[in-house]
């Protein structure tokens, strides 16, 4: 067994200054060698565009313009004009970064089971079944696919099946095996499922059922807690007792010898798995933490690399200078190959504010934010026809770029963006970036390829899709006529993915890219499906849509949006009042009530307009709208899950809505428009004018600088400014009476 360790991790230094990048180092231009064949897969290419100045004057505007075909591909590539030119403006002498691990062979998905599945067949054999297997038994010179053949068996009925209907040949044949030793053949996987397979299937189907704990949570929510808990039992959930843990050599976790089952008479001094890595219950199959490098640095680890691979491991003619297209191939086979380790390392997702920007700085100042390129990625999220201007909760995740430091190999595996929001990705310079995308037209059926070319991964992880680390080759997904199209990123080029558009792709080499995701109003309908989407799968949203399209109907927006914006924000009036009424028709025991805020006070002080951001506690979604509560928690719930806030009678809970039906209707009436019905912020004046607490002077003068934020139309602030003024007036008078 493993000894119990605390895990420590070690604090980026920035104080530490290193030699600067030079740049003349690195490729900064986008010439490109034509490619001597096609495309690996038969894969086609993605549309490049190449916008004139006059074009590349609006990044969204000109990404609207393209879209009816662009979106097409799902990824796209812009070429800016000629005298485009940002500049780097990072400092490399402080700039430092920690790097992940990425096993090759345990990225693609069906590599990645066969692995996990051998893994398991061994364990079990060695640990349970107290005879480990010397050797996987070899046929026709390979070591044979013990994973595939347990599927072939499970597809033809089972192991009674396939030997009363003799179709161990048929099985043979479907493996890749030559018809000549026919005989033979059957005998050997016969064999080698009745010794190997088939005990472990055996005690897996018996054993299935008896899982110890739930699957664990979506391993990169940031929320849950990805620590191992070290003393609990995971059985009992009781500390103590602690010479009597056993520690399970895969997952950390411990385990009274007396809880698990069958039980243990003294703690195993040899290797030990839980029932749930045995069975394949848990898995985190989450990149591992590699070094901390300068860029200077890491340029070198990536040279060095890149050059002993192509003149060691696959020589090319000059290892100096790869081909793309055999960088390309070899990235597949080893993606492919379950038997050939490769490890690299890759810098992704770096937060910009912690690390800063390649590109120019920009002014943010109380009215927003400044600067004259509008394709500096800090720009494009707060241009103004992007919504997440309206956004006033903290998505910085979602707000500012991030960067990504590549190295040959290294990739980024199949994904689409939170709330299906577009990304735009810049390269700065360094060698090219492949990516692969699915037009989001083919999201359900690339979903569903995924899903039955890795069904056990599912299984385990439900939630494999929203994780980051499963790579399926664009073969299999072309097999199963997924539309799948590549593009090549050279320095200078930005590569645009459309919403719900799932993309992957990997380095040629050592590279620095940034990419931030961006909203116009298009998105809308897109970003209120990833919402459904999320609810159903009960995972955390970045934040909550309802309350964006509340925030951008009272603001006046470029009229060309107006008619988006209210066709969204009518469809939410619809969608509210629908469930509101169906809740009452079900439940009509309990009350609904306009939520009023107890602490005006706090509200009006805090920066957050805004009632604190409820969550319904079972599915995470943002309860802003309307949500369930009951005097016996102070959680929430959704209409749909509010059974599961606590079992105490219908008639104790209470169903809290944020709007009136007519403040619906009037939010709706006024979105995207001029002259905005502030129906919130008369609500709230009336409050405060009756507040004994607050002078009228101080309501009104709160009610009056909010309206300014909050883009209130003079049409209703006219009244207050005069009584305001008055009010000055009167004071000033009653001041000089008592001089
Ligand atoms: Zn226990
Ligand atoms: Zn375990
Ligand atoms: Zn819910
Ligand atoms: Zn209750």
């Amino acid at each position: 067994m493993k000894r119990i360790s605390t895990r420590s991790t070690t604090a980026i230094k920035t104080d530490h200054r290193s030699q600067p990048l030079d740049l003349s180092t690195v490729r900064t231009t986008n010439e490109k060698i034509p490619r001597t064949r096609k495309r690996i897969f038969g894969l086609q290419e993605a549309p490049i565009y190449y916008p004139t100045t006059e074009e590349f004057k609006d990044p969204i505007q000109y990404i609207q313009k393209i879209k009816p075909e662009a979106e097409q591909y799902g990824i796209i590539k812009i070429v800016p004009p000629k005298e485009y030119e940002p500049g780097f403006c990072l400092n490399t002498e402080i700039f430092r970064f920690r790097t992940r691990i990425q096993k090759m062979n345990s990225m693609e998905g069906a590599t990645r089971a066969n692995l996990n599945y051998l893994d398991k067949v061994q364990k079990f054999h060695r640990v349970l079944h107290g005879k480990p297997i010397s050797r996987i038994p070899v046929l026709d010179k390979r070591p044979i696919d013990l994973y595939r053949l347990k599927n072939d068996v499970a597809e033809k009925g089972g192991f009674q099946k396939v030997c009363d209907e003799k179709q161990w040949a048929e099985i043979g044949r479907s493996m890749g095996y030559s018809r000549q030793q026919c005989t033979s053949m059957s005998n050997a996987l016969k064999k080698a499922y009745m010794q190997i397979v088939m005990p472990y299937e055996h005690w897996l189907a018996k054993h299935k059922a008896r899982r110890s704990t739930p699957l664990r949570k979506d391993t990169n929510d940031e929320n849950s807690d990805n620590e191992p808990s070290q003393e609990l039992c995971e059985i009992c959930r009781e500390e103590g007792n602690d010479d009597n843990l056993v520690v399970c050599d895969d997952c950390d976790r411990a385990y009274h010898i007396f809880c698990v089952e069958p039980p243990l008479a003294t703690v195993p001094s040899h290797e030990w798995y839980c029932i749930d890595c045995l069975t394949g219950a848990s898995g985190d199959y989450g990149f591992e933490d590699g070094g901390e490098y300068s860029l200077p640095e890491f340029h070198a680890f990536c040279d060095k690399f890149k050059k002993r691979w192509f003149s060691k491991e696959k020589p090319v003619k000059n290892p100096d200078v790869v081909a793309e297209e055999d960088c390309e191939d070899e990235f597949w086979r080893l993606v492919d190959n379950p038997h050939e380790t490769c490890e690299v390392e890759y810098g992704a997702d770096l937060h910009s504010n912690h690390h800063g920007s390649g590109f120019a700085p920009i002014e943010r100042g109380p009215d927003g934010v400044k600067g004259d390129d509008p394709w500096n990625l800090n720009m494009i999220p707060v241009l103004p026809s992007s919504l997440f201007t309206h956004i006033k909760t903290d998505i910085s995740g979602m707000m500012v770029p991030w960067l990504y430091i590549g190295m040959c190999f290294s990739a980024f595996c199949w994904h689409n963006e939170d709330h299906f929001t577009y990304s735009i990705n810049y390269m700065h310079w360094g060698e090219t970036k492949t990516w692969y995308g699915v037009p989001g037209e083919d999201t359900t059926k690339f979903e569903d390829t995924m899903k039955k070319a890795v069904p056990e991964l599912f299984e385990q992880q439900p939630n494999l899709l929203f994780q980051l680390v499963t790579m399926l080759s664009p073969g299999r997904l072309l097999k199963e006529k997924v539309r799948v199209y590549a593009v090549d990123q050279r320095p200078g080029e930005f590569v645009v993915t459309f919403p719900k558009a799932y993309h992957s792709g990997f380095n040629h080499g050592f590279n620095f890219c940034e990419a931030v995701n961006f909203a116009p109003v298009d998105w809308l309908h897109y970003g209120l499906e990833c919402a459904k989407r999320y609810k159903d799968h009960r995972r955390q949203p970045c934040f909550s849509h309802d309350e964006l399209l509340v925030n951008i109907a009272k603001m006046e927006v470029p009229s060309e949006n107006v008619k988006w914006i209210k066709a969204a924000v009518s469809d939410m009036e619809q969608r509210e009042l629908g469930d509101r009424k169906r809740f009452k028709q079900q439940h009509p025991s309990i009350k609904q009530q306009l939520s009023v805020t107890k602490d005006s006070n706090d509200i009006l002080f805090s920066n957050d307009l805004d009632q604190e951001h409820l969550q319904c506690l079972a599915c995470h979604c943002y309860t802003y709208l309307s949500y369930v509560t009951c005097p016996c928690t102070k959680k929430v719930a959704c209409f749909e899950h509010f059974d599961e806030l606590c079992k105490c009678k219908e008639s104790s809970k209470l169903v809290h809505l944020r709007f009136s039906e007519d403040e619906l209707h009037s939010l709706v009436e006024m979105a995207g428009g001029k002259g905005n019905h502030p129906s919130e912020w008369l609500r709230r004046a009336k409050a405060r004018l009756s507040d004994d607490n607050l002078t009228t002077e101080e309501a009104l003068r709160m009610q009056l600088k909010e309206a300014k934020t909050e883009g209130v139309s003079k049409y209703y602030t006219w009244e207050m400014e005069r009584t305001l003024a008055s009010l000055k007036e009167w004071e000033a008078q009653a001041s000089t009476l008592l001089d």
